[in-house]
């Protein structure tokens, strides 16, 4: 294969959210940058499905909400709309093999379980309170919230079966994980990021599924590529990184080397720069082939940030149906396999589309069925939940993003018990003149679109304060 070679100030690995922020900011600051993608489409974890008739369904991150200021401004700059999810109507929620209706997040269960929900969230939201966003990893007083598991405290703070069962299914909705995966101060470091407040993080009007991007969100990326032009390269997975030490500080990486600390070595295509952005997942950054090997913190981190499990489902029907039984589309299930649906029609209402989550466990258990078993036990779910009409779409479509070999897992990555502490330094710090971006990687709202905006744009500064010119 013959093999293209660039040379270029900055070279950014990604073309998601991130990616694609921190090119455009980059430009923007009159820095020549090249990005490198592997897929041969922008968006990553952001992807729009045609479903005919000029329609499309959003396989990866869709929603957007009040308090994701960056995303909100982008949609804006870029020309975009939003609109608000369809929610009205009465929510179903079903345990133990009944399915009853009910309207707000918090689904009815006996009065003592609910009050234990209750009790709970709002100790979550104290408890988050103290994590500090910025760099949790210096909290050793929060230890012990590090060496606990969600699952673990949800036994000590709910002691009903109905109450555990609902903070079981918050904790799969918001990381494709299940409790027992995901360390109690990594649940709350989220939870803090994503404005304090777990219910917030779970509600649609108002909370962070609030809104849609119409036409989908991969426009969003689509649109940034289009200003980047011919400084976007599809196509070429990056397989390794060779980098030299720096002098110095971080901010005078740009000026204080010669002139390609970095090379970027792609199928395809080598790009030389004086820095890079890598704007990919953790995990995914973690495979790369680092020369010389990166500092024991980072690549402790990128062994243990683990990708979520999510199989995303939607069940395309002529029309609504739902909604003139006065239902919503949302529903909630403890006995799954689905765990979570929404009306995710579009616009116009039509056609009428049911959008069905497999989550954790029951997205470990289905990945690897094949696509029309997969099929049959989501419409099996959706038929218990919404009657023998759901078992009739015209399209069924899904996307298990286990298998996707450039994302590995989502929605994002998490932390399991003892990593924050020990490891979470490596997860922003630049390593020489390699910097890190990815919704991970954020502050305010991580693992969202948001905080993939955000990361990018930080990531850029960073690089853009040390160019000589
Ligand atoms: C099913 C699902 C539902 C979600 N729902 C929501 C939601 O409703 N709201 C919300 O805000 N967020 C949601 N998210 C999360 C959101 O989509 C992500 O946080 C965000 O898109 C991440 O952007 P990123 O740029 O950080 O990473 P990515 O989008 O993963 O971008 C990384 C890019 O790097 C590329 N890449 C990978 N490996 C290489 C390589 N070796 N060489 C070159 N390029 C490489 C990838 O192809 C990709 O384009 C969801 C995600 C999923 C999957």
């Amino acid at each position: 294969m013959s093999v293209e070679s660039i040379e270029s100030e900055v070279v950014v690995v990604g073309a998601g959210l991130a990616g694609l922020s921190a090119a455009r900011e980059l430009k923007r600051l009159g820095v020549d940058v090249t990005v490198v993608e592997a897929r041969d489409r922008v968006g990553g974890r952001t992807l729009n499905e045609p479903i005919g008739g000029g329609e499309i369904v959003e396989l990866g991150g869709q929603w957007v909400g009040p308090g994701q200021d960056h995303v909100l401004a982008l949609i804006r700059e870029l020309g975009l709309e939003t609109f608000p999810t369809w929610c009205e109507g009465r929510n179903v929620f079903e345990r133990g093999g009944k399915a009853r209706t009910y309207s707000g997040t918090i689904p009815k269960l006996n009065p003592v379980s609910l009050a234990e929900v209750g009790v709970a969230l709002k100790r979550l939201e104290r408890m988050a309170a103290k994590v500090d966003v910025e760099q949790p990893w210096t909290q050793t007083e929060l230890a012990r919230w590090d060496a606990e598991t969600f699952a673990t405290w949800a036994r000590r703070n709910a002691k009903t079966p109905a109450a555990r069962d609902l903070l079981r299914l918050a904790i799969q909705a918001v990381w494709a994980a299940e409790p027992e995966d995901v360390s109690l101060l990594h649940a709350l470091f989220y939870v803090r990021s994503s404005g304090g407040s777990l219910e917030k993080m779970l509600d649609a009007e108002g909370g962070a599924q609030d809104s849609r991007v119409v036409g989908g969100t991969q426009l969003i990326s689509e649109r940034m590529a289009a200003e980047l032009g011919d400084a976007v390269h599809l196509g070429h997975p990056v397989r390794s990184v060779r980098w030299r030490q720096m002098p110095g500080d971080v901010g005078e990486a740009l000026v204080e080397v010669g002139p390609h600390p970095v090379t970027v070595e792609a199928d395809g295509l080598t790009v030389s720069a004086r820095a890079a952005v890598i704007a990919l997942p953790p995990a995914v950054a973690g495979r790369l082939d680092y020369d010389p090997i990166m500092p024991s913190v980072r690549d402790g981190l990128t062994q243990r940030m683990v990708q979520g499990t999510v199989v995303k489902c939607h069940a395309i029907y002529s029309e609504p149906f739902w909604r003139a039984e006065g239902l919503s589309g949302q529903a909630t299930s403890a006995d799954g396999p689905v765990s979570v649906t929404f009306d995710n029609s579009p616009p116009s209402g039509s056609p009428g589309v049911l959008l069905a989550f497999l989550e954790g466990n029951a997205a470990r258990n289905a990945t690897d069925l094949p696509a029309e078993e997969r099929q049959r036990i989501v419409l099996d779910c959706l038929v218990r939940l919404f009657g023998s009409r759901a078992a009739q779409p015209e399209h069924f479509v899904d996307k298990a993003w286990a298998v996707d070999e450039f994302a590995r897992g989502c929605y994002g990555g998490y932390l399991p018990t003892g990593a924050w502490l020990t490891y979470g330094a490596g997860l922003r710090a630049p390593v020489g003149p390699l910097h890190w971006a990815g919704a991970e990687t954020a502050t305010v709202n991580a693992g969202y679109m948001d905080g993939a905006i955000s990361s990018g744009i930080r990531a850029a500064t960073e690089i853009a304060g040390g160019v000589d010119r």
